[in-house]
């Protein structure tokens, strides 16, 4: 039973199951409505569905890990059968129904909302887009591999090497007062070969926007999405951006950085660091983003403890963002 939780994590994981079921319908809501498409199906999908949900809960490590806790009597109890083995549980999920999984987020979001639980970030809802890579292999691919060149160092030859790349959208609601702040993951799209990251996550968008039209106002999101046509759709959708500006060749981060000079910053303290804040509420130096863009500067010293000399240095960590 390697990695399976003990007796007091097991205690644990009971409790989150019983709230999962009085406050989702997990089993009855969630797990029911997805499916699965084996044509003549032996296992159940809901047997997968909720050893998977398991294994994450517990944080076990692998399938495998799943697999040897199959006779525990939790699982006896909760399935009404023992786990399936590795091989099956990978199958089934591989073949699983996204949209079935979809409803279920959207349920637990709905269930949420009506609880109050996703209040509002200083008044403003927000999300925020991440991507992420998996699967990085030079043997193994499939037919949704995307592909890289790595080149080789010391003279070695270059190789491709294979791997799925996926961007999510997760909300990014505040705390309830003596609460910790629920983060809800939304949905999730893989890249495509020969696509762009933007076109990736304008797919995404489309079809979160469509399901949750008034989810969040304010999108955050990386450097790599910080582009005209990004900005411009979620324009276009009523929805805010906010990324950080890296761009030094730009013509709007060359304007900003050329006004810092004459601007005086306001003071502040972030994280108990002190920082130097310059705010340009009305650029209009990026022609293709068809509002005027607003340019925050953010500098912040903070202290350095050395792990060899008890000694403290000052550090500056410098950031730009850009929001429409
Ligand atoms: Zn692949």
């Amino acid at each position: 039973m390697e990695a399976f939780p003990g007796k007091e994590g097991l205690t644990i994981l009971r409790r989150l199951l019983a709230y999962a079921e009085k406050v989702f319908q997990f089993s009855g809501t969630v797990v029911a409505g997805v499916v699965d498409r084996r044509p003549q199906p032996r296992i159940p999908t809901s047997v997968v569905l909720k050893s998977v949900a398991a294994l994450f809960w517990a944080r076990m490590g692998s399938l495998n890990a799943l697999e040897l806790t199959a006779h525990s009597r939790f699982f006896r109890r909760w399935l009404g059968q023992s786990v399936c083995s590795a091989d099956s549980v990978g199958r089934v999920s591989a073949l699983m129904d996204a949209d079935g999984l979809r409803q279920g987020i959207h349920h637990i979001y709905d269930q949420l909302k009506r609880n109050k639980a996703l209040p509002d970030h200083q008044g403003i809802a927000i999300a925020v887009l991440d991507g992420h890579e998996s699967h990085a292999s030079y043997l193994r691919h499939c037919p949704g591999c995307l592909e890289r060149t790595i080149h080789g160092k010391d003279g070695r030859a270059d190789r491709t090497q294979f791997y799925h790349r996926q961007v999510t959208v997760m909300l990014l609601p505040g705390a309830r007062p003596h609460c910790e702040p629920v983060r809800l993951l939304l949905d999730h799209e893989p890249q495509r070969a020969e696509e762009g990251e933007v076109a990736t996550v304008l797919r995404l968008l489309e079809r979160v926007i469509g399901s949750y039209p008034r989810a969040f106002d304010l999108v955050l999101a990386d450097a790599l999405y910080g582009t005209a046509p990004f900005f411009n759709f979620l324009l276009a959708r009523g929805k805010h951006a906010l990324v950080v500006l890296k761009d030094e060749r730009r013509n709007l981060y060359q304007d900003a950085a050329g006004l810092f000079a004459h601007v005086l910053p306001q003071e502040g303290v972030f994280r108990s660091g002190k920082c130097l804040w310059w705010d340009f509420p009305d650029l209009r130096s990026w022609p293709q983003v068809k509002t005027s863009v607003r340019v925050i500067r953010s500098l912040e010293t903070y202290s350095v403890r050395r792990q060899l000399c008890a000694t403290s240095a000052k550090g500056r960590e410098g950031s730009m963002c850009v929001t429409a």
